[in-house]
This record gives structure tokens, C-alpha cells and sequence, in this order.
């Protein structure tokens, strides 16, 4: 998924939060690094196309206030239960202060089952 430019010098990268509904009308929120807001909005606009989600919203982490201290899942990310790959709608875990969230819900049960 990595693409990297070939160039002397990198741009710096900031963090970005992301926050997307899915068709099924559940909210979520993603990070991902970018340099510029430019980037950043590619970013957005060319997963949220791919995978049918809306946009609600992105900001960088570093001005989002509230949200700094939270770790939310790399755009893309993989479910950490099983490892594959997320689809355009991830399975929150049930448990409120859990931010992790999963690939299937049978995922999210043994996740709960294991760790709380
Ligand atoms: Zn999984
Ligand atoms: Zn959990």
C-alpha cells in the first residue's frame, strides 16, 4: 500500500484523523500520515471513493484537541485479531473505552472474550 517518491528530501509528515460513514450509517474514525492538506484530502476522497464511505470531517491530529490522546486504526488498517485487512465497514468492540475494532464480528468476540 506504501508508495514511495524518490527524493532527497522527504516532506515531514503529519498525522491526519479521518472520519468516514459507511453506507450502513455507522461512524468512524481513521489516521494516516500525509504532508500537507492537499495530500491529505487525496487521501480522503480516493479511500472514501473506494470504499463507498462519506466524509464527514479530517483535521490534523496535532489541532484536533479531544481527540489527540486517542489512538484510532491507520487508514487501511488491519483487524488485530486476525490480521486481514479491513473492508468499508469495521466491527467496533463492544466494549466502550476499546477503541479497537475488527473485521467481523467473530473477531470481535474472541477479542472480548480474551482481553476483558
Ligand atoms: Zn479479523
Ligand atoms: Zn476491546
Amino acid at each position: 500500500m506504501k508508495r514511495r517518491i524518490a527524493s532527497d528530501e522527504e516532506l515531514p509528515q503529519e498525522k491526519w484523523l479521518v472520519a468516514f460513514r459507511n453506507p450502513g450509517g455507522s461512524v468512524f474514525v481513521r489516521q494516516f500520515l500525509a504532508p500537507g492538506y492537499y495530500e491529505a484530502y487525496d487521501v480522503v476522497m480516493s479511500h472514501a471513493e473506494k470504499m463507498h464511505l462519506e466524509v464527514l470531517w479530517f483535521l490534523e491530529k496535532r489541532k484536533s484537541g479531544q481527540y489527540m490522546n486517542t489512538n484510532y486504526p491507520e487508514l487501511g488498517g488491519k483487524c488485530v485479531w486476525c490480521n486481514r485487512k479491513f473492508g468499508s465497514e469495521p466491527v467496533p468492540c463492544s466494549n466502550e473505552d476499546c477503541e479497537f475494532e475488527f473485521c467481523s464480528r467473530k473477531c470481535m468476540f474472541e477479542h472480548v472474550h480474551n482481553k476483558h
